[in-house]
Order: structure tokens, then sequence, then C-alpha cells
């Protein structure tokens, strides 16, 4: 099989192997990278002989479904001999699908049992166990920055810790992170390095764009980013949204339709995507929380992208989503847009009015940005709600955001294992000025 190529959002002759494209990031023009053509899969054609076992959402049987849904796109590539062993060690950990009700009509996707307890281990991990096979043994070492409102500096962390050769530094805004998460930025050590910076996320941002572009600090070392536009944590992120929706066909004999909380649009993408590939996916609706760029574009057709407001779901606040460019592709035209995603907005009053509302309903605690998904299920008509096959993408554990989420319900939410051992872990952590010089001499 000739290798696929992957080309740039800005430019369809520019194009990138899987492992190229992993390892630039963004392509040269600045654009985002994508398939440059789709092998459709007739679902039957993943499940195969062994359709009960590609139909589980267990570690193993993830791993197993990456590797035939990736492997068109790895084909030929430098990546491709790695690929099974990528997957086996970014898909460590289960994604209970769970059922809500008992006709089967609502079920949660819960993304949350990695060791940084939300969904971007699975691309974060799929990443750094490829960057890491990728290396050439003698290549001089690699520093990774990673700029982070807070859950995915930890997620990053967590996945390049103790690899050799490879280095990673963390920047995130002083004070503007819960304890919770702060303790998940700063536990690590090792060639994890985590600076606070006196400043706000946008700031961190800026400072990892410009020492990516500094002539004087990438003499001195190899610089890559980790954010959520590289194609090595979007692509791995198709594949529970796969194996959920066959786990749904398997059960019902129907499609699955997902609900999922959306901020830089890389989870909702990767299920745009999913269905792409022939997945047996229905209705895809993103739930935002009030930075409502996405869905008052959708009403309007005029695309006004904001500065970002704060939120209780704040792995969402973004006002500038970047892989709108990667929907925009897919679908250049409006109407094309509006037929294949929905999108709602939910404000702070309405999160917390949801995390009360469904704990006493189902027993059940979401973070902020579930209960956003949860409150945008249940806008949805009746006469949808009952006909179709729901699945709640849980995005984060409860306990992450237990700050907020503790008051609502009126008692403590118990902390997974995962991040119970965090927190025994001493922290290290360097404040520095939201300068690019700060940071300079910060890395030295
Ligand atoms: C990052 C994040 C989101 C938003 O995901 P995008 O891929 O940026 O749309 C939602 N929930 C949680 C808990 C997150 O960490």
């Amino acid at each position: 099989m000739t290798a696929m190529q992957f080309s740039s959002t800005r430019n369809p002759a520019l194009v990138a192997g899987f492992a190229e494209a992993l390892e630039k990031g963004l392509a040269p023009d600045g654009g985002l990278y994508i398939p440059s053509e789709w092998p459709a899969f007739a679902s039957e054609q993943l499940t195969g002989q062994s359709g009960a076992e590609a139909a589980r959402t267990s570690a193993g049987a993830l791993a197993k479904l990456a590797v035939s849904m990736l492997k068109p796109f790895a084909a030929g590539d430098r990546l491709e001999p790695h690929l099974p062993a990528v997957a086996a060690e970014a898909m460590s950990f289960d994604a209970p699908l769970v059922p809500l009700d008992s006709p089967g009509r609502l079920s949660v996707l819960e993304l949350f049992h990695g060791p940084t307890a939300a969904f971007k281990d699975f691309g974060a991990r799929f990443l750094a166990a490829s960057l890491a096979r990728l290396r050439a043994p003698d290549a001089p070492a690699l520093t990774i920055l990673v700029a982070t409102s807070g859950d995915t500096g930890g997620a990053v962390a967590a996945a390049f810790h103790e690899r050799p050769g490879i280095e990673v530094a963390v920047l995130y805004p002083k004070g503007l992170v819960t304890p919770t998460q702060e303790r998940q930025l700063t536990c690590w050590g090792g060639n994890v390095r985590s600076f606070a910076v006196r400043g706000t996320f946008d700031e961190c941002q800026r400072m990892v764009k410009e020492a990516m572009l500094d002539r004087e600090l990438r003499e001195r070392r190899a610089l890559s980013s980790a954010n959520s536009i590289n194609l090595g944590r979007l692509l791995p992120q198709a594949v529970y949204f796969g194996a959920a929706s066959l786990a749904i066909r398997q059960a019902y004999g129907e499609p699955a339709s997902f609900v999922i909380p959306a901020g830089n649009l890389g989870n909702a993408l990767a299920c745009i995507w999913a269905r792409k590939l022939g997945l047996p996916i229905a209705d895809i609706v993103l739930a935002h929380n009030a930075n409502r760029v996405v869905p008052d574009f959708l009403r309007t057709g005029a695309w006004q992208p904001r500065p970002s407001v704060a939120t209780l779901a704040s792995a969402m606040d973004v006002g500038n989503p970047s892989n709108l460019e990667r929907l925009r592709a897919l679908y250049p035209q409006i109407d094309q847009l509006r037929g294949a995603v929905a999108a709602d907005t939910v404000d702070d009053e309405q999160i917390r009015e949801r995390i009360r509302t469904d704990f006493r309903r189902f027993g059940r605690v979401w973070c902020p940005h579930t209960a956003t998904a949860a409150e945008v299920y249940g806008r949805l008509p009746l006469e949808r709600r009952s006909t179709g096959r729901w699945v709640l993408v849980a995005t984060a554990h409860p306990a992450k955001f237990r700050e907020i989420v503790e008051p609502l319900i009126g008692r403590a939410v118990s902390m997974p294992d995962s991040l119970a051992r965090l927190f025994e872990r001493p922290v290290f952590c360097t404040e520095i000025a939201p300068t690019l010089d700060a940071l300079r001499s910060a890395l030295a």
C-alpha cells in the first residue's frame, strides 16, 4: 500500500506522512494537517469475525481497534511498524460505556480513567509513545513546550515523564488553575519542569509560540509542542468513538449519537472523523460553555472569534477554536456544516443546576465539562431522546474539579487511585515573569 498523506488545511499540495505530521505539529504554512483522502471502511470490516471483541471499550479492545482504524493512515510510513506497540501503550486503560437508563436510550462514555483523569490522556500518550519511537537514538534531546489552562499540561507531563531524551516544560498561569490541577502540573520532577507564570493563559501560550520561533533557543535545543492541534493527539481519539458506536450497534442494532463537551473542538472533530471513516455514528451535538462562538457561527453563518471568558468548565474556555479550521476544510459550506453537527451553549448557573439535578436523578457526579453535555442532552426534544441511542461523553473525573463540584452535591467526591497517587508526590515549580527572556533563562 502506498503511504497515505496528510495535507495542510491551507494548501492541499503541502503534504506530509503520518510520522512527519506528528513531529512537525503544525504544517509549515501555519495550516493544520488533515487526511488528504479518507479510507472508508465498511464498519463490518472493522468488527470482522470478532464482532463482539471490537464492540468493547476495554483497554485491550481499544488498542486492537486503534490498529485497524489507524493502519491505513500509517501504511508505508515510518510509524507503521510501531503502531501496535504505540496503540497498546496509549490505550492501556478502559473507556467504560455505562448505561444510564434501562431501555438503553442513554449511556455515558467515561474517558477519565487514565493517569490524569481526563480524556486528553489518550491523545497525549499516543503522541508521546510515537515520538519516543520515532526519535533516532543519537538525536539531541528534544524539549516539548506546553502552555496549559489546566488539563493539557498534566496529561502531557504524565505521558512524557521519564522518557529518555525528551524534556517537558509546562507553563501555567499562576493562581488561575484549581489546587487539584496545580498538583498535576507540578508533581513530576525528573525530565518535567513546571513554570508558574505570573500572567494569564494567553500569555503562557504567547511565550510558547515566541520560544518556538526564537533563534537563540532553537540553536541550543530541539523544540516541539504538544498542543491539541497535533494530529498525534487528535487521530487516536477517533478510536474510542468508534468502539463506543460499535458497542451500541452490537447491543441495539442502531447507530450511536454523541453529545460532546467542546472547547478547541479536538474531541468533537475526532468523532466526526470516526463517522467519516464509516463507523456507525448518527448525530453529533457539541456542548459549549458560555464561550459560544461555534453555536453562534452555526446559527448566523458568520464566523466571529472573540476573547475567551472564564467559566466553571475552564478547559473549554476557548474563544477561537483552532480545530474549526479542520471542520471547515471538511464542510466548506455552512449548510454542509449544519448538516454535520449541531451545537448549543450552557452558562455557569446551568452547569451548577445540572450537576445538582443529575446527582439526584442518576446518582452520578459530573465534572463541569461533562455537565454541559448532560444539559444540552436534556434540552433535546423528547422525541429525539426517546428514539435515538445517545451517549454523553464524560471528559474528566469530577474529583479533578472537586472544589466546584463538592459544594453543589453536598458531599465529598472520592479520588480515583491514579489521582490520589499524584497527591503523594512532592511538588516542584519555578515562578517566572510572563516574558520570553524569563523563559529563556529558566530553560538554560
Ligand atoms: C480539553 C477538555 C475539553 C475540551 O476538549 P476539546 O478537544 O478542546 O474540544 C472538555 N473537557 C475537558 C475535561 C477537557 O480537559
